[in-house]
């Protein structure tokens, strides 16, 4: 039986977006009216003295900027079950869990009807872009997505990350339907309790539904890398299952097991199929449109931290077009890809002036003077921090992380990200960011790639307990890479921190020589594991790119699994 839906109509969409990015100003000002109208009881907002005013010029003047820790008694306080109104009109019931992965540990920030309606515009604007550009037939999508464990707080609130909430609610299933990308896996995969299990059942499912699958998505693409890196090692359990009708005994949940049962039935040609078709390909390469021959993109945020799995989502994607998905945080989205046809590495957001109201902080200008400046004000080519007033109670909050303006869409700007704003690696005036280590590693990985060195993925600390203090580096690898060739890459990370003040710093030994620390294969899913174990899901995941010491176990994995460690000569 064919199921009766209504379909998204994607040119209103389109038109509806390019009317108000028209209107981008107005909308900006409408928006911030709507906020503290709803908010206005709100005793946060009282206590600074608005009495009512909900212009742009009064709400700078009497509310000031704040970042999460400022925040932080109000939102406990909610968590602990507090009703009165204290950030929001309307009570909060739901609690997100931010991913927490630059931070060491999970954030609360509260979640709302508000913030869930935006979210869902954010996916349908840039579904209607997407779709324009490439058609997707009523079929199925292999959706690698999972919910976190959704708790309820001391106060009885229901918590789960960002994600999670957004999976619960029924209106995301609705809007699946609608976007015609409905998860080929059943719920009880997606909310299954063990990630490792749910993660072998969607791909189980995707390949029942090989043929029907029309694109290939996750939040962000770590857990797509992620998921066909996994499936490497078990691809022939997955033809066994296949071929018998009948699940791996490793799939433990009873309800997962049920819901699984529904879908396998023997089938012993798919799985001969399957295994000639892995068995043919070299190296893994292309392996997507091999095992999906329908699939017309793969979709999941693929900028910021996400870009160095790029590499290996190409190699599997083959031709397949890489589409990066919007930018948003559990605290609020902001802006929508609408220019799909562009390469990840490229991929700019666009800000929907209706989502929240948006200021940005220069950061030419010195941090203590640098005045916020309005959507419609930034300037392109610059950098700025992004500041977001939402719908769910956070005021002036500082999202810390840092935006290029590429141009505009109509008048509302386009952002491109760069990275998070806290300096990373710093020991005394050398200052480098993520996006520094990410091309550090980058043009160290790309050495030799006669060795068929790949890195599967990395994370960096700042060493102090040696005098002078050096950066370490540590690396998971493929392959057997020979020890002259991971002192090049030792020498080559050293070398392609170009800031000046880390330059200077060790030509002068106030730094000590990077190192380079090679962990065993496996370490890194041992981090992500640790932070599943907090509440965090794989769907949120990103992998700390800089671990303090105050990360204390997440540094202890890394330290604990060195096998190799090199110590660079370049200065
Ligand atoms: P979370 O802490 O899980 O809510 O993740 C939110 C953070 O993920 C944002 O503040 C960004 O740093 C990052 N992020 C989200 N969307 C994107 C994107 N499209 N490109 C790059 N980074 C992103």
């Amino acid at each position: 039986m064919i199921e009766k839906m209504e379909l998204l109509d994607v040119d209103k969409l389109i038109e509806e977006f390019e009317s108000m990015t028209k209107d981008a100003g107005n909308v900006q000002r409408e928006t911030l009216k709507k906020i503290l109208e709803e908010n206005g009881c709100a005793e946060y907002l009282q206590n600074l003295g608005l009495n009512g005013k909900t212009d742009p010029e009064s709400f700078k003047a009497c509310v000031p900027l704040v970042t999460h820790n400022d925040l932080q008694p109000y939102i406990q306080r909610i968590v602990d079950g507090s009703s009165s109104p204290i950030l929001t009109g309307k009570p909060i019931t739901t609690i997100s869990l931010s991913s927490g992965t630059t931070q060491g540990k999970p954030k609360f920030v509260p979640f709302n009807d508000e913030l869930m309606e935006t979210t869902l515009q954010i996916y349908r604007t840039s579904y209607a872009f997407r779709t324009r550009e490439f058609p997707i037939e009523n079929g199925k999508a292999l959706q690698l997505i999972y919910s976190s464990k959704q708790s309820k707080t001391k106060g009885g609130l229901i918590a789960g990350t960002a994600t999670t909430n957004v999976f619960r609610n029924s209106q995301f299933k609705n809007t699946m339907k609608a976007m015609q990308s409905q998860c080929c896996s059943p719920d009880e995969v997606i909310f299954g309790p063990d990630f490792h299990q749910s993660l072998y059942c969607h791909l189980l499912c995707g390949l029942i539904f090989r043929k029907e699958i029309q694109f290939i998505s996750s939040t962000f693409s770590h857990s797509i890398v992620h998921a066909f890196r996994t499936f490497e090692q078990v691809w022939e359990e997955l033809c066994a299952d296949i071929r018998e009708g009948v699940l791996t005994s490793r799939i433990t949940f009873p309800s997962v097991r049920s819901a699984m049962a529904k879908l396998l039935k023997p089938n012993p040609e798919l799985a001969d199929l399957i295994q000639k078709k892995c068995l043919g390909l070299n190296n893994w390469y292309g392996l997507i449109p091999e095992l999906f021959p329908n699939v017309k993109y793969i979709y999941g945020i693929m900028t910021g931290s996400m870009e160095p799995y790029l590499k290996k989502l190409r190699h599997y994607a083959r031709d397949l077009p890489l589409i990066s998905a919007d930018y948003g945080s559990s605290e609020g989205w902001i802006g929508a890809n609408v220019n799909p046809n562009v390469p990840p590495e490229l991929a700019t957001y666009v800000v929907l002036p209706n989502i929240g109201y948006f200021e940005f902080i220069p950061l030419k200008e010195n941090v203590e003077e640098a005045k916020p400046v309005g959507l419609t004000e930034v300037k392109v080519g610059e950098e700025y921090e992004v500041i977001i007033t939402s719908f769910a109670g956070l005021y002036r909050y500082r999202l810390g992380d840092v935006v290029k303006i590429t141009g505009f869409h109509n008048l509302s700007p386009e952002l491109k990200f760069i990275c998070r704003r806290n300096l990373m690696l710093t020991i005394n005036i050398d200052k480098n960011t993520e996006k520094d280590l990410q091309l550090a590693v980058e043009a160290a990985s790309k050495l030799n790639t006669e060795e068929k060195l790949e890195v599967l993925d990395f994370s960096s600390h700042v060493d102090l307990s040696t005098n002078p203090g050096h950066y370490v580096i540590f690396w998971e690898i493929s392959g057997e890479v020979r020890d002259e060739v991971l002192e090049e890459c030792c020498n080559c990370l050293d070398r392609s921190f170009v800031d000046a003040g880390y330059v200077s710093s060790r030509k002068i030994n106030a730094i000590g020589p990077l190192e380079l620390r090679v962990v065993q294969r496996g370490t890194f899913q041992k981090i992500l594991d640790h932070y599943v174990g907090l509440g965090a899901a794989l769907s949120q995941f990103k992998t700390p790119r800089c671990v303090g010491s105050t990360n204390n176990e997440v540094l202890q994995i890394l330290c604990n699994n060195v096998v190799k460690s090199y110590f660079s000569t370049a200065f």
